[in-house]
């Protein structure tokens, strides 16, 4: 493993097309109404697409691939206000929309705003009082509530998965890779534990060096997916929560988003990259935070105040949005991840998720 010679950049490295109507759905969701899709985009959508199959909605003969990205600890009203070309670029065509964590309140669903808690109820489609994850450290899984790579190894047909991420907690503790508890698979492609490297990046102070390793995990992302493809993938970022508990509200946060956001722009260049020479593959990409952060200054989270409990979601899949009266939630990217890739749903896995698929038909 090799230090990162490039140099840390907060300025998207490239211009992408202005899209009119994305300030326009982020108005919308800043009001906290539903977001739905210009009229425009679904006449496109429907006049100049593949034949979609009337059982399932998706495209006939296309090979289904899924990325999602967690940008950690973003609030809803950040990524709305700051200039982020990189989710411009992925919504263009696609959807944004408010979402929530941290379970229903007052009910027994009722979830920390933490970050492993985001993660697991996100990969499990389930809340905290069934995946048992309430905290970032000290935690052991319920491994009875499958995770989505979990399900991916489970179809009859080989299903590929890839991880880029710090934190490798997020691989061998929530995922529980490889042990025979939680089904005993192993992920395909995996970069993760630089952090736990003494030769990665060690001159640099603590939250460079985590943002060092996120650049890292992203290159390694990206070209594992124009060479390789892995049919489902999860690139997690944690540079913005460092910054967030380090700094609070303020321009040092912004400056993070930005450099994620950048980020965001690399993996979808990947994927656009790879969609050219492999036109049979139909990417659904989601880009998604783990929680909100505390009102008064930004810098906490894990309350279940209103800026702490709300997401955001976006996706270039523009069927990615809530057609239901209340807001979308972290747990319904499971199920929607679950239609678009065709899985097939164990019974029991199934009857145990708390979200539905927001790939409305
Ligand atoms: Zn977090």
């Amino acid at each position: 493993m090799k230090t990162v010679k490039r140099p840390v950049s907060a300025a998207p490295g490239r211009l992408v097309r202005e899209h009119m109507g994305l300030r326009r759905l982020r108005a919308y969701a800043r009001l906290g109404l539903p977001v739905l899709i210009s009229m425009e985009v679904l006449v496109a959508q429907v006049t100049f697409a593949d034949p979609i199959d009337p059982n399932d909605g998706t495209t006939a003969n296309t090979t289904p691939k899924t990325l999602f990205i967690v940008a950690d600890g973003i609030p809803a009203d950040v990524i709305e206000r700051v200039n982020t070309p990189g989710i411009d670029a992925v919504v263009e065509d696609g959807s944004y929309q408010r979402a929530y964590v941290g379970g229903d309140l007052g009910t027994p669903t009722e979830s920390p705003t933490v970050s492993a808690v985001g993660y697991m109820s996100l990969l499990t489609g389930t809340w905290s009082n069934k995946h048992n994850v309430r905290a970032n450290y000290g935690i052991a899984p319920n491994y009875a509530f499958w995770d989505i790579f979990r399900v991916a190894k489970h179809q009859a047909v080989n299903v590929t998965t890839g991880l880029f991420s710090t934190w490798t907690d997020n691989r061998s503790v929530l995922m529980g890779d490889g042990l025979e508890e939680a089904g005993g698979y192993k992920l395909d492609f995996v970069a993760d534990g630089f952090e736990k490297d003494p030769a990665f990046a060690p001159a640099l102070g603590d939250i460079e060096r985590i943002q060092a390793v996120d650049l890292h995990v992203t290159t390694l992302a990206a070209k594992t997916i124009i060479e390789s493809a892995p049919d489902l993938s999860w690139v997690y970022l944690q540079h913005t929560d460092d910054i967030g508990h380090r700094d609070g509200d303020g321009p040092v946060m912004d400056l993070a988003v930005r450099w994620v956001d950048a980020r965001v722009l690399d993996l979808w260049s990947a994927v656009q990259a790879r969609q050219k020479k492999a036109e049979n593959e139909d990417w659904l990409v989601v880009v998604t935070t783990d929680h909100g952060r505390t009102s008064s200054d930004g810098m906490g989270h894990g309350g279940q105040s209103e800026r702490e409990r709300t997401i955001w979601i976006a996706s270039n899949s523009p069927r990615m949005v809530s057609n239901r009266a209340d807001r979308a939630a972290i747990v319904d990217i499971y199920p929607s991840i679950v239609e678009h890739m065709r899985f097939d749903l164990p019974d029991d896995v199934a009857a145990q998720l708390e979200g539905q698929s927001l790939l409305s038909k």
